[in-house]
């Protein structure tokens, strides 16, 4: 099967008529091709982009939440369609994408085409002399370009917001993680949104990401992804003055306090330890837990991911599903190999897991717990982005804090106590932009989401993400 660049509303090849294999990590295989896109078929979604964009940013916030509303609806009628192909893709397990990935692609949709008709613009009376009215418009063309963890659900989160404020969009999803955002363009041709008001082009990052980056009349660029890339966008994008929306990695604490709720913390723990294989960028890998508690929650948390079942994603028995690639694999594995060099005993976990049957060669990693780190090891400081966590006891707020905020990210963290006054204290102090007490992954999309040091600039979410979207005029009028 072949996946088609999605530009002007039509199903392309790409212009070099050159593919990528596309994998199956539940079982090695390749199973479909994508486009090997390059900068000239960057080129002609810009051109599409920019013929649709007078139309569709005069269509009006009513007709524009009615076209997205109708890509929300067509997303919830194919759920289960495209939670399989989220699950083949990825290597989640089905039932994940089912009740996680895809409801939420289908939320990112409704909530941003219902927000756009509750915005409204702020004016300034200058005493009795002038008035002043913030004048709003979307910025014109859009790039957005996401990762392989959440492939719809993170590829949405831009896409609705930039469509929903009347901008046009050029989006690249992973090249590692297609399948859905080649559904969603055929959804879109399917509902009938205009030709070109969205635009799918997909490849490498280096060939079709730079080129949406470094394109000259691509003036606002939403990406999610590593570090890395994100100070590789921001070093090309920064001299030509772009708005940069940059959600990046994390390395989030996790803080637990002896007089948490110990069930609820350890069930919701082993969550946020390992739903989607680790590969969640707010994922708790660093787990600090207050001595007294140390040994009791040691032998909980192991005996619970112990029991964890690893395999076949379409096995609604199996909690952790396939690692994205062959190569993020390895790289999880090295990891697990350096924290035995630098001293880490693995409780439970650690190798790669053969099951059985048709996914005998896929990319498994068993839940793995690590403890006798030092806090500022690599280990601990650097991102794995897998099945890994580490545990260490701390004997003061103090020590937690300093222990928690070490990394140079900054995006989530979580606190259990019971103590409110401790609670808020620490969520104070604690450099993340997104902080959960006694819960995780408890999401309201209204709320500002992104992180703090190397974890990102700017906040998607909300009116935050609408503003992105926007430019703003002020107005001034003598009264
Ligand atoms: P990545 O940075 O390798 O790739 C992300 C996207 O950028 C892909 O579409 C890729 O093709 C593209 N890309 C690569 N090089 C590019 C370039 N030079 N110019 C433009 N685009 C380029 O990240 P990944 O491996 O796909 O995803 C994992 C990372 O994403 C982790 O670090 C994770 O923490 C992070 N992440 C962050 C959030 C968040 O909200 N902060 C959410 C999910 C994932």
């Amino acid at each position: 099967m072949k996946i088609r660049n999605y530009i002007g509303g039509e199903f392309l090849d790409p212009l070099s008529h050159q593919w990528l294999d596309n994998y199956n990590p539940a079982t090695g295989e390749v199973y479909s091709q994508i486009p090997d896109s390059d900068g000239l078929d960057v080129e002609m979604a810009v051109l599409a982009a920019q013929k649709a964009f007078p139309a569709w940013a005069a269509l009006g916030e009513e007709k524009r939440s009615e076209f997205l509303m109708r890509i929300a609806k067509a997303i919830d009628d194919r759920l289960d369609t495209l939670a399989l192909a989220e699950s083949m893709d990825n290597g989640k397990p089905v039932w994940l994408a089912k009740v996680m990935d895809i409801p939420r692609a289908r939320d990112n949709f409704s909530f941003f085409a219902t927000a756009i008709l509750h915005e409204s613009s702020s004016t300034h009376k200058t005493g009795t002399e002038a008035i002043n009215y913030t004048y709003k418009s979307p910025i014109g063309l859009a790039g957005c370009i996401s990762p392989w963890n959440l492939p719809l659900y993170l590829f949405t989160w831009k896409i609705a917001p930039a469509l929903a404020s009347g901008n046009c969009v050029i989006a690249k999803p992973s090249e590692i993680t297609p399948m859905t955002a080649f559904m969603l363009s055929e959804i879109c041709a399917e509902i009938g949104l205009p030709a070109g008001v969205l635009n799918i082009v997909h490849g490498l990052g280096p060939k079709v990401g730079s080129a949406i980056v470094s394109h000259k009349d691509i003036p606002a660029i939403s990406f999610t992804g590593g570090t890395k890339t994100g100070a590789e966008i921001a070093r090309v994008a920064a001299p030509m003055f772009k708005k940069l929306s940059l959600e990046l990695g994390g390395k989030n604490p996790n803080i637990i306090f002896a007089d948490c709720d110990f069930d609820k913390m350890l069930r919701t723990t082993v969550s946020s330890s390992f739903t989607n294989q680790g590969e969640i960028c707010l994922c708790g890998s660093r787990i600090f837990v207050e001595r007294s508690l140390y040994d009791k929650f040691k032998t909980a948390f192991v005996e619970k991911v112990k029991a964890m079942k690893v395999g076949d994603p379409m096995d609604d028995g199996n909690k952790v599903g396939a690692i994205v690639s062959r190569q993020h694999m390895e790289k999880v594995l090295s990891y697990i190999k350096l924290a035995q060099e630098e001293g880490g005993t693995v409780l439970t976990g650690g190798t790669q897991v053969h099951p059985e049957g048709r996914c005998a060669n896929g990319y498994f990693i068993e839940p793995t717990i690590i403890e006798g780190l030092s806090y500022t090891c690599r280990t601990n400081q650097e991102e794995i982005f897998g099945p890994v966590v580490t545990i260490m006891p701390f004997d003061s707020d103090e020590e937690a804090l300093e222990m928690a905020n070490s990394t140079p990210y900054g995006l989530s963290a979580t606190i259990w106590t019971e103590n409110l006054t401790r609670a808020h204290h620490f969520a104070h102090q604690l450099q993340s932009g997104i902080i959960w007490v006694n819960c995780w992954l408890l999401r309201d999309l209204r709320t500002p989401f992104g992180g703090m040091k190397q974890s990102g600039v700017g906040r998607e979410g909300g009116f935050e993400a609408l503003d992105f979207f926007t430019e703003k005029k002020n107005i001034c009028i003598k009264l």
